[in-house]
């Protein structure tokens, strides 16, 4: 066992202050000089520093003198923003330790809670900490009452820093080297390495990031993905400060690289073992990771057809790097060859549009964003079987596979439950605009004596248009949200078409519910008008359901 290991990760809220204690983190403890510190210097991706927010999770190994020992920290900086949410429990499956980081500004938030109820699942230690405290609107009495009340425990274990100054960091150090379990294995077992997340480099090829379970690791020892049943001989192992830098060996307890000099990306994938070639028979495989079920649908073309395999080859990559993204090839008559993706929610969707534009050059068309849908037949007769669920349902996540309606008993749309917590004076307003969202009012619970937690069940798909925005303005910004997948349930819904010049355009088509629907339709056509390019002739915008123009 090595001892003086310590692996932790840091969760929190959206813009509560991860990566900028990571920066305080690296300054301390001189993994980077103050020269080579920019502002949340984790958030390496141009995309992420551009918008401020954390999409990766990212590893820094960090060493710490402290009480006479070296110790050796490895730190996983996480994003905080629901949609990321994959990229947090795969991080945590890899540690012992979670700084659950509170802006002293702001409270607890949403995903303040869902993470902490993941770190706890994973029974990882808690190290409660709340930042901003150089802020003069601190409320740092309040922030600590309110954690107490949710975990428990003393108020004087609660630590109190400035990601900003600095000050407090040193203390939260020292709490994760004396109150982290330090991890267990042996390095002298048959290695194993879980991959918790993946990239491919054009020279190193699938390069994996591991946590090492048992077991050591030495560059060009062989090896074998225990999944994919693929031999690979080690190219280059190593250890993230944060960049790769290159080590002889990787023993149990650690958290590194190992670039695999793999080219095909499905052969070294989230969730895998990898375990020594030559003790592949004895070894066993690790638990992996649940597959995440993505919940938003778009198709994407490119604009230039002749890219489509360079699309292909694009979206392999990437899928590498985001282990909750799926793609498959699809085909219209309009747009010719392109995929249809799943993604995680609209900010996942938006990212993934530029990550292939900037990383990946690619000039795309997306179609409207979509959930699935589960369809009850009048009539299974025609369908293929493998087509329907065991309840005999069709799944579909495009309008345009929905079958003509003579055939359809009924459509079945995804629900989840919503959290909102917010502070009394936000309450009403915020209750009136969910009123207006098909919602199921559910609770109402107390963090304290100012904030609360309201429940609601609800379509995915009112979440998903523009819910974020609109709560953010009915509470001025005071209000955050979290949301999980609960069931499919039956409701009035139609498909919606839209003709341009009396032309069906497929890739608009929507299923939507049939009361809003006249509302919903005109909002649409509007948009369309000022996005279409101006003639000076007339052309004919309509909507239509069955074939009967409503707009
Ligand atoms: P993350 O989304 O949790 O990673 O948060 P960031 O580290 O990106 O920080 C969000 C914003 O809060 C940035 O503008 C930081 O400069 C700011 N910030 C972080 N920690 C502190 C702090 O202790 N004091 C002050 N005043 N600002 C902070
Ligand atoms: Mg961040």
């Amino acid at each position: 066992m090595q001892s003086n290991i310590r692996n932790f990760c840091i969760i929190a809220h959206i813009d509560h202050g991860k990566s900028t204690l990571c920066d305080r983190m690296m300054e301390f403890t001189q993994t980077l000089s103050k020269r080579e510190l920019k502002e949340q210097t984790l958030d390496q991706m141009d995309l992420e520093q551009e918008r401020g927010i954390t999409i990766k999770l990212q590893p820094v190994r960090m060493d710490f003198e402290y009480k006479n020992t070296k110790w050796m920290l490895n730190l996983i900086d996480t994003p905080g923003h629901v949609d990321f949410h994959y990229e947090v429990s795969r991080s945590l499956a890899a540690v012992e330790g979670a700084i659950l980081l509170v802006d002293a500004t702001q409270g607890i938030q949403a995903q303040t809670l869902a993470n902490l109820y993941l770190a706890m699942e994973q029974e990882l230690t808690i190290i409660p900490v709340i930042n901003k405290i150089d802020l003069p609107n601190a409320n740092v009495l309040e922030t600590q009452n309110a954690i107490q009340e949710l975990i428990g425990g003393k108020k004087e274990d609660i630590l109190k820093v400035s990601a900003k100054t600095g000050e407090g960091v040193l203390g939260v150090l020292k709490t994760v080297v004396n109150k982290v379990p330090a991890p267990l294995g042996d390095e002298a077992k048959n290695a194993q390495a879980l991959i918790f997340d993946s990239f491919y480099d054009s020279y190193k090829g699938v390069v994996a990031y591991v946590r090492m379970v048992e077991g050591t690791f030495k560059d060009r020892d062989e090896v074998f993905m225990k999944g994919a049943a693929r031999e690979a001989e080690i190219l280059e192992l190593g250890v993230f400060r944060p960049a790769l830098i290159k080590q002889p060996e990787l023993k149990a307890g650690q958290i590194g690289y190992i670039a695999t000099g793999l080219k095909d990306v499905g052969e070294c994938r989230v969730g895998d073992t990898i375990v020594e070639n030559s003790k592949k028979a004895v070894t066993q495989p690790l638990a992996g990771y649940k597959k995440i079920k993505p919940i938003v649908f778009a198709s994407f073309y490119p604009r230039d057809g002749e890219k489509y395999n360079q699309l292909r080859d694009a979206l392999e990559k990437l899928s590498l790097n985001d282990a909750s993204f799926e793609f498959y090839p699809e085909s219209s008559k309009a747009l010719g060859r392109g995929f249809r993706g799943g993604f995680l929610g609209l900010l996942h969707l938006e990212i993934m549009q530029e990550r292939l534009k900037r990383e990946f050059d690619m000039d795309l068309v997306f179609t409207v964003p979509s959930v699935e849908f589960k369809i009850k037949l009048r009539n299974t007769r025609g369908f293929d079987p493998k087509d329907l669920d065991q309840d005999n349902l069709l799944t579909i996540n495009s309008p345009q596979d929905l079958p003509e309606p003579s055939k359809i008993e009924s459509i079945l749309e995804p629900f989840v439950r919503l959290e909102v917590i917010t502070t009394s004076p936000f309450m009403g307003a915020l209750m009136e605009l969910l009123s207006k969202k098909r919602s199921i009012y559910k609770s109402t619970s107390y963090l304290d004596q100012n904030r609360l937690i309201l429940t609601y069940e609800l379509p995915l798909q009112e979440i998903i248009t523009n819910l974020h925005d609109e709560i953010k303005s009915a509470s001025k910004g005071y209000a955050s949200i979290n949301y999980e997948f609960l069931n499919f349930r039956e409701n009035d819904l139609v498909k919606l078409d839209i003709l341009v010049a009396e032309e069906l355009k497929e890739e608009f088509s929507r299923i939507i519910p049939k009361e809003n629907a006249p509302r919903i339709a005109r909002n649409i056509l509007k948009k369309l008008k000022d996005s279409l390019p101006k003639q000076s002739f007339m052309v004919k915008l309509q909507a239509a359901i069955n074939g009967k123009i409503i707009a």
